[in-house]
C-alpha cells in the first residue's frame, strides 16, 4: 500500500493566560491511500487541534507532517476540510456553492466545472441545483458540503465531527451516503468523532487520543469481512458490539 499522510511526532503548546497548555504530544502515525481513519478520544483532548495542524491552518510547536511526501508548510492545497456547520452560503445556489472552491481557487474552467455537474447528478442533487440551501434537508446539504469538497480534488479529506449537528436518524443516512461516495471516489478520509458507532461504522482503523495532552493511546484495526460493505451493514455485524465495547472501554478509563 501506498503510503500518502506522515504525521510525525506532533507536539501543540498554546499559550493562555493560566499559562501554557500541552494540547498534543508526540503525535505519530501514517495513513494509506485510499484508507478512511477515525480519531477519538474525550472532550479537548485536542482532535480537532490535530486536524486544523495537518490542514496546516495552525501552527504546530514540533513534528512534521507529510502528505505525498512533502513537507506541510503553511495551508495544504492537497487537503479538504468538512466541519459540523455545512457552511454552505445562503445567498448562492447550490450550483454555485458547490463550485465556490473552484472560484477561490480561480480554477473554474471547462473540465473542473463537467467534474462537479457529473458529482451533484452521480449524487442525486442535480436536480436541486438551482435552488438555495435553506431549500434543502439537512442530509442534502452535508452531500452539497461534500461535493463542494470535492470539486478541488483533494488528495486528503478531513471530517471535524460533520455529521454531530444532524439528528440520530438522519446521521444515520448520511453517514451512510457520504461514506459510500468517498468509497466510490477513492479519497482517504480522517474523521474526528466523538460517536464510537460512526467511528467504528465507517473506518479501517481508529486512533484512540489520551486525554489532554492528546497522544496517541491505540490504533485499532477495522475489519468486517463483508461484501460491499458500509456502516449500517457493519452496524448489523455480531463484530460490531465487539468493537465497540472495546473502544468503550477504552475511553472510559480516564473519564
Ligand atoms: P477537541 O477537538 O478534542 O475537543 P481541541 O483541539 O479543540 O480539542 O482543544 C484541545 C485543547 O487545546 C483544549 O484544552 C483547548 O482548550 C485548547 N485550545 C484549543 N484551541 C486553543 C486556542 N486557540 N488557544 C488556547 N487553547 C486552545
Ligand atoms: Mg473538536
Amino acid at each position: 500500500m501506498e503510503k500518502i499522510l506522515e504525521v510525525k511526532n506532533i507536539s501543540k503548546k498554546y499559550q493562555s493566560k493560566e499559562g501554557e497548555i500541552l494540547a498534543l504530544k508526540n503525535i505519530t502515525f501514517k495513513v494509506e491511500k485510499g484508507e478512511f481513519v477515525s480519531i477519538i478520544g474525550p472532550s479537548g483532548c485536542g482532535k480537532s487541534t490535530l486536524l486544523s495542524i495537518i490542514a496546516g491552518l495552525e501552527d504546530k510547536t514540533s513534528g512534521e507532517i507529510y502528505i505525498e511526501g512533502e513537507k506541510v508548510e503553511g495551508i495544504s492545497p492537497k487537503v479538504g476540510y468538512m466541519l459540523q456547520r455545512d457552511c454552505l452560503l445562503e445567498w448562492r445556489n447550490i450550483l454555485s456553492n458547490t463550485m465556490f472552491g473552484l472560484d477561490i481557487k480561480r480554477n473554474k474552467n471547462k473540465e473542473t466545472k463537467a467534474y462537479v455537474e457529473e458529482l451533484l447528478k452521480k449524487y442525486d442533487l442535480y436536480d436541486f441545483k438551482d435552488k438555495y440551501p435553506s431549500e434543502l434537508s439537512g442530509g442534502m446539504r452535508q452531500r452539497a458540503a461534500l461535493i463542494r469538497t470535492l470539486a478541488v480534488k483533494p488528495k486528503i479529506l478531513l471530517l471535524d465531527e460533520a455529521f454531530s449537528a444532524l439528528d440520530y436518524q438522519t446521521r444515520i443516512m448520511v453517514t451512510n451516503d457520504i461514506y459510500n461516495i468517498l468509497r466510490e471516489e477513492h479519497i482517504t478520509t480522517i474523521m474526528v468523532t466523538h460517536d464510537i458507532s460512526e467511528a467504528i461504522s465507517m473506518s479501517d482503523r481508529v486512533i484512540v487520543l489520551n486525554a489532554r495532552p492528546g497522544s496517541v493511546k491505540d490504533i485499532h484495526k477495522i475489519e468486517f469481512n463483508i461484501e460491499n460493505r458500509n456502516p449500517l451493514n457493519c452496524r448489523e455485524s455480531p463484530k460490531f458490539s465487539q468493537y465497540f465495547n472495546t473502544l468503550w472501554k477504552e475511553l472510559g478509563v480516564d473519564e
